[in-house]
């Protein structure tokens, strides 16, 4: 048995909704639970950039050439990455640590 919290009043039931209410102020209680919402969908990406923030890891640096034409560097961050399915092979990404270019390596 539940009452209202600010009346002290016995909460009626709703036999459909099993929403309890008081019959004084209204006051509502329980119920299904709101159903969360499915129309967000996910963003997925197999292309994940590592946020400039992100100093957790320390990456390995590697010589490569840079993707990015218009840069000198020889000198990339690598690291690799499991897409969602467990058959594909692990891709490894760099990031030139000049010009930040991120790339994957297709090999
Ligand atoms: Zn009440
Ligand atoms: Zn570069």
């Amino acid at each position: 048995m539940k009452f209202c919290p600010t009346c002290d009043v016995r909460l009626k039931k709703d036999s459909n909704t099993l929403v309890l209410t008081c019959p004084k102020c209204n006051y509502t209680e329980g119920g299904p639970k709101e159903k969360k919402k499915t129309d967000v969908q996910e963003v997925e990406s197999d292309f994940l950039v590592v946020g400039e923030n992100e100093g957790k890891e320390v990456l390995s640096t590697i010589e490569i050439d840079c993707e990015n034409k218009d840069c000198d560097s020889r000198e990339a961050v690598w690291w690799m990455l499991q897409t969602r399915s467990a058959d594909e092979p692990t891709t490894q990404f760099f990031r030139c640590t000049k010009c930040k270019t991120t790339w994957r390596n297709y090999a």
